[in-house]
């Protein structure tokens, strides 16, 4: 089959690879679209994968071959799947597979192999049926709301203001759900100017350009001087965090959703003289892809507008270097096998 395969020497290859088969217990998927994830790309530059694998864990499929003993799955069935799920320890279990202690994953890092490629391997247990009226675009993409909705939720926040640092994918789906869920005012924060215009698109109300732009200004005028009731930092940079706080209003709700590896400085007094709570959160549930794909099926979401590359898994290589590291690219999405 076709894949894309990571090298540490060569960067991102298009080669061959050998197209995988259903064991006892597995799923043999075609892939009809793979979104490239801001994960895939860190786990690129900094180089951390196995020689040869194969990334790429955003993915729509239909069901390919079936495995013995796997029950509920039969070939034809359109599907999307979450990574990181071994259907054994207690968190999966449990319905947290986001903390599945196994951390299998369909990225390549530990044992699956991922959808940049024609063919994914996977356990069953990963799969969530497509529902009617979700195209294969959206639901590649469904995964993305869903982290961003496993943010709004680990935030418990319940509406009133919101402000998102960050227009990336997940940015514009925070906005987006915010939209849904009535909060407002919203103000998108974000240095580049289409990814505020799309921003003004999912449904926020302002966007502003944190380099140029007076922050404080905007923030207190948009909330008459009171802050925000929920801040979500959705651009990676640890600085945002002690800004957060500048900027939220008493006993509101600051949520990193993105995933940030540097120390952050926490302004103690300020935290303590507004009674903020300071929370994170990673990935997402199953429960909360399955919500996605329902909003996208009765057409209150859709993800398509984020699409900035359409492109095939040979042009990944070039694309990958001219425009994702570039910063270039909002969502690149990869057209694999045939799209429903
Ligand atoms: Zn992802
Ligand atoms: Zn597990």
């Amino acid at each position: 089959m076709k894949a894309v395969v990571c090298s540490r020497e060569h960067g991102l290859r298009f080669s061959e690879a050998p197209t995988p088969e259903a064991g006892p217990g597995e799923v043999v998927v075609r892939v009809a679209d793979t979104g490239v994830c801001g994960s895939d790309i860190s786990f690129i530059k900094k180089g951390f994968f196995q020689e040869g694998y194969i990334l790429g864990h955003e993915i729509s499929a239909v069901v390919h071959q079936v495995g013995g003993g796997v029950e509920g799955w039969e070939p034809g069935q359109r599907v999307m799947m979450r990574p990181t799920f071994c259907g054994q320890c207690s968190f999966c279990a449990g319905g947290k597979p986001h903390f599945c202690s196994e951390y299998r994953r369909l990225l390549g890092v530990r044992d699956l192999p991922g959808g940049f490629a024609e063919y994914v391997r996977v356990l069953p247990g990963m799969l969530i049926p497509i529902p009617e009226g979700v195209d294969s675009r959206n639901a590649a993409l469904a995964e993305v709301f869903a982290s961003s909705y496993h943010g709004l939720n680990c935030s418990g926040a319940k509406g009133g203001s919101a402000l998102v640092m960050g227009g990336g994918p997940i940015g514009l789906a925070m906005v987006a759900l915010l939209k849904l869920h009535g909060f407002g005012p919203i103000l998108l924060s974000e240095p580049i100017k289409a990814k505020r215009e799309l921003g003004l698109g999912f449904g926020a109300d302002a966007a502003v350009d944190p380099l140029k732009d007076n922050l404080g200004y905007t923030v207190f005028d948009l909330t008459d001087n009171l802050g925000f009731d929920a801040i979500f930092e959705c651009s990676g940079i640890a600085g945002n965090v002690p800004l957060a706080l500048d900027f939220i209003a008493v006993r509101g709700r600051i949520t990193v959703v993105s995933v940030i590896s540097e120390e952050a400085r926490i302004p103690m007094r300020r935290l303590t003289f507004t009674e903020a709570k300071i929370t994170a959160s990673i990935s997402n549930t199953h429960q909360e892809n399955r919500q996605i794909l329902d909003w996208m099926a009765q057409g209150k979401l859709d993800a398509r507008p984020m699409i900035s590359d359409l492109i095939s898994l040979e042009e990944l290589p070039a694309v990958f270097n001219q425009r994702i590291l570039a910063g270039k690219s909002v969502k690149t999405l990869l057209k694999i096998g045939p799209e429903f």
